[in-house]
């Protein structure tokens, strides 16, 4: 399965592609992901990328093509046009053709109590995710499938989320058109992980 998952900050993202994951054993791309492992490591890029990361804004698209080309040889990426753009040449080049893109539909006030009650396995091997009220860690606040420390991301302050989600506004939505015309979209209200992986499921089928 090849498929984009496109959406706000706390739309699912993550979670669908995890439980997609499990599915048929394709591999989840989240440059997010990738990113927080760099800026745990200590690395040039994660010493670049922290300061735009912490603030809630896009790391710049060069830094980000420079992993990608690297990263999609082997498979989440793209947030800006030039990024699509860019990821389409990529994906002839290497002749993978996408399923679809999944646009992961969720109302703002159900986005915000998600990214303020998320947790995050610390582990940069496992970045696992749970939420305190639906998915709670143990009790202790450690991960339930390595045992590191759960936390609160440094871009998950109010300040922040305000800008992620603007930022997601400005530059990330532009995509849904773009993959519109590319004629590669479906959107997806998605309240519950479990049924829109279900639903995403079926249209793989169809
Ligand atoms: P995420 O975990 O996907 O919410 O990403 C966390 C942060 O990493 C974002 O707020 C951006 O600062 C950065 N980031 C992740 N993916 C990208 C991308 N494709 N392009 C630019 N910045 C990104």
């Amino acid at each position: 399965m090849r498929i984009i998952l496109l959406g706000a900050p706390g739309a699912g993202k993550g979670t669908v592609a995890k439980l997609l994951t499990e599915f048929d054993g394709s591999v989840q791309i989240s440059t997010g992901d990738i990113l927080r492992s760099a800026v745990k490591e200590g690395t040039p890029l994660g010493k670049k990328a922290k300061e735009y990361m912490d603030r809630g804004d896009l790391v710049p698209d060069s830094l980000i093509m420079d992993i990608m080309e690297a990263r999609l040889q082997e498979p989440g990426f793209p947030r800006t046009i030039p990024q699509a753009e860019e990821l389409k040449k990529l994906l002839a080049k290497l002749n993978i053709k996408m399923d679809f893109v999944a646009n992961l539909d969720v109302p703002r006030d159900v986005i915000l109590d998600r990214l303020t009650t998320r947790r995050t396995c610390c582990n940069p091997a496992c970045q696992a995710i749970y939420n305190i009220k639906s998915n709670p860690p143990k009790e202790d606040g450690t991960c339930t499938l390595c045992n590191h420390q759960t936390i609160q991301r440094d871009d998950e302050t109010e300040a922040a989320i305000t800008n992620r989600l603007e930022t997601y506004n400005q530059k990330t939505s532009p995509l849904i058109g773009f993959y519109e015309k590319e004629g590669l979209l479906k959107t997806f209200l998605s309240l519950s992980s479990k049924d829109t992986v279900a639903e995403i499921k079926k249209a793989l089928k169809s």
